[in-house]
């Protein structure tokens, strides 16, 4: 296909996140899927990955690669068997592993004997730099969160867009994803200190100082979900003057429309 036609989507498999939301899926989990121009990559598989993706049509024996940005269950539950399912029970040495070292080593998540099984394993660091096929991807910054965990900025032919993952605000988190499209995990409505998440408040912070064309919100908390995520991110939109959307369970995304804004 020539590379005007290839297009980069994401699919949101589920858009909840923390505890409660999760517990009683109240919102779908099981992280994004992404089909950057037929790169498949699957981001944070929490629970219920495997099949919230053959329910919206996406082939575990397809992806290219697995990225994790922590090990927390919300993110990580699902790996193990959609690592089994993109190597075919490891009968195909096939595809990419990325995650911090603590998933590996030190209460592991993933399991020693599926390590082996994709082409490659390679451990996330900071300010490191990745690539599936013609997918780059890096990890600017370390988060503070309660495990080792990043955030990323990808690039592919077509686009750049970063995603901030689960967080705790700090003063030069802006600055290192600046792009035309950012995604925010936002977990509570309020600010809820000490917790090591973003906030409502937090993420439109965010937004002002990075100005990007579009910003799209995700990993819902309870109280997000309980004041609707849609209509907080409408107000953000109006506060900032920058078009914010929140992801619905489901949604596929396409980054063309970035191009448009
Ligand atoms: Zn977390």
């Amino acid at each position: 296909m020539p590379v005007a036609e290839l297009k980069d989507t994401i699919t949101f498999l589920g858009t909840g996140g923390a505890r409660f939301t999760i517990a009683k899926q109240l919102l779908a989990s099981g992280g994004a899927w992404m089909n950057l121009g037929g790169v498949q990559i699957l981001m944070d598989p929490g629970p219920g990955s495997l099949v919230y993706a053959i329910k919206h049509s996406c082939d575990p024996t397809k992806l290219n690669a697995i990225i994790l940005s922590h090990k927390h269950l919300d993110h990580s539950v699902d790996i193990n068997v959609m690592i089994e399912a993109m190597t075919e029970g490891g009968w195909k040495k096939r595809g990419s592993v990325f995650a911090p070292s603590d998933a590996f080593n030190n209460g592991a998540v993933i399991l020693p004997y599926l390590q082996g099984f994709p082409q490659s394993v390679e451990i996330l660091e900071e300010g490191g730099g990745y690539a599936v096929g013609d997918v780059e991807f890096t990890t600017p910054v370390k988060h503070i969160h309660q495990v080792e965990t990043y955030g990323f900025i990808f690039r592919t032919p077509r686009h750049r867009f970063s995603w901030i993952t689960d967080t705790r605000i700090f003063d030069s988190l802006a600055d290192h994803y600046k792009a035309d499209l950012v995604i925010i995990n936002v977990l509570s409505f309020e600010k809820r200190l000490p917790v090591d998440h973003l906030s409502l408040p937090d993420a439109e912070e965010l937004i002002r100082q990075i100005r990007p064309k579009m910003a799209i919100l995700t990993h819902f908390g309870l109280t997000m979900w309980r004041t609707h995520p849609w209509e907080a991110a409408h107000k953000v939109s109006d506060d900032t003057g920058i078009k914010v959307v929140a992801a619905r369970d489901g949604m596929v995304f396409d980054l063309a429309e970035v191009d448009r804004i």
